[in-house]
């Protein structure tokens, strides 16, 4: 097969060319929110000059246009983690509105007094909060699955905590703070085999590699546009269309209907049960449209470039000296976070930034996950698959600029 050229990839993204600080942009902090290529900006653009009405309600041409471009998205993602159903895919607002969406219907329907709540110790807060909220609202309790040194889980530990009283296993496939890849298609094989289902927050997953959540036999998958080369406010809920069904509706009003009257009111059919009123259309189209860019490259190409990026930028900055990275599982995707006895997190972000250089630094919404590791943050570095060698070569030059301010 043709070899991808990446520098091309790399010219579909304006953003990567402007300057900050006078210095060509680093961006380093893919993990927060990716860049969106042009195609995706001009798809959003044409369609808020050319096809902006309301969907699903209007019987004039311009709302039955945008209703198609904006279900054409729900087929898109279906076809791209392998759903089985077009109506197993919700539309929300994010990943934190997906899990939070989980937690109250099925906490409505599934989880009881006495119910237990398993989740890992390095989740996102996004999968730990709702989670405490639904615990707290029916009288549960949040289990912990904890991690060893290197960020990865504890699988005993996990197998000993289901039991009986186990409602669902909330878990993350790719750790936003460390990068570990956890095995979750294990995780949902020992969970089935309770009948427990499992919900896999794919927020770090889906942008990094090919995710199917047939063959992960997923009962809910979660994650946003915003990190997978589309735009801020929209995000997917993937779940069994059999959970879904016995679920009641989270948020209610127009488009969730079927009747409505004084006397009672019945609820619309999947995936509309899930979605009242009206949606941040222009974010779907695009995300139809980012879908297509990931696909065209090949979620395996992608996976493969990053992953030689992550090896390379973990060589480089292991050769720093006092540098530790936290988070040194086998199995990482395209996240490096590190620390400094010396020198504070905040600090090497905010050299950096004077050098055009963008990370993260902090907790990363994953407080639990830092006090594991007794620490009160990182440096942490987040790769996209238009990153190149020259990005981690400046990184690299600027840490090492930065230990000479301390
Ligand atoms: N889970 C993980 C693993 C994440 O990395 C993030 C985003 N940092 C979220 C959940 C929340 O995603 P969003 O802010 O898009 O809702």
């Amino acid at each position: 097969t043709e070899a991808t050229d990446f520098d091309q990839i790399r010219s579909d993204f304006p953003v990567l060319q402007e300057k900050v600080k006078g210095k060509p942009l680093v961006y380093l902090d893919n993990a927060a929110s990716s860049q969106m290529p042009a195609v995706v900006a001009n798809r959003i653009d044409h369609y808020h000059r050319h096809e902006h009405a309301n969907v699903h309600r209007g019987i004039h041409h311009l709302s039955q246009k945008a209703t198609d471009s904006y279900e054409e998205t729900r087929r898109k993602v279906q076809a791209f983690i392998n759903a089985e159903h077009e109506h197993e895919i919700i539309y929300t607002s994010g990943t934190t509105d997906s899990i939070n969406l989980v937690a109250y219907s099925f906490g409505e329907q599934y989880i009881d007094e006495g119910d237990e709540i398993v989740v890992s110790e390095i989740e996102h807060h996004a999968n730990i909060v709702p989670w405490q909220i639904a615990a707290q609202k029916h009288g549960a309790s949040v289990q912990v699955v904890p991690v060893n040194d290197d960020g990865d889980l504890d699988l005993e530990a996990y197998e000993k905590l289901l039991n009986k009283r186990t409602a669902i296993v909330a878990i993350g496939h790719v750790s936003n703070a460390l990068g570990t890849i956890h095995p979750v298609r294990e995780i949902i094989a020992k969970a089935h085999e309770r009948d427990i289902p499992v919900l896999v927050d794919g927020a770090q997953a889906v942008p990094h590699g090919q995710v199917d959540v047939q063959a992960l036999d997923a009962d809910f998958y979660a994650f946003s546009s915003h990190k997978m080369c589309g735009p801020t406010g929209f995000g997917i809920l993937y779940g069994k269309e059999r959970y879904l069904d016995a679920m009641p509706p989270y948020r209610s009003g127009g488009d969730m209907i079927d009747k409505v009257s004084f006397e009672g009111t019945t609820f619309n059919v999947l995936p509309h049960k899930f979605e009242a009123g009206t949606p941040p259309i222009a974010a779907g189209v695009g995300l139809g449209t980012a879908v297509d860019y990931l696909s065209n490259i090949g979620m395996d190409v992608i996976a493969q470039r990053e992953q030689e990026l992550l090896d390379y930028a973990t060589q480089q900055l292991l050769d720093i000296d006092g540098l530790r990275i936290v988070g040194t599982a086998r199995q990482k995707a395209s996240v490096i976070s590190f620390v400094f006895d010396d020198i504070h997190a905040t600090d090497i972000g905010t050299i950096l930034d004077q050098q055009g250089i963008a990370i993260r630094t902090g907790h990363h919404c994953a407080q639990p996950a830092m006090r594991r590791f007794d620490i009160a943050g990182t440096a942490r570095v987040s790769l996209a698959f238009y990153n190149n060698r020259e990005d981690i070569d400046r990184l690299v030059k600027g840490i090492k600029e930065a230990k000479t301010f301390f």
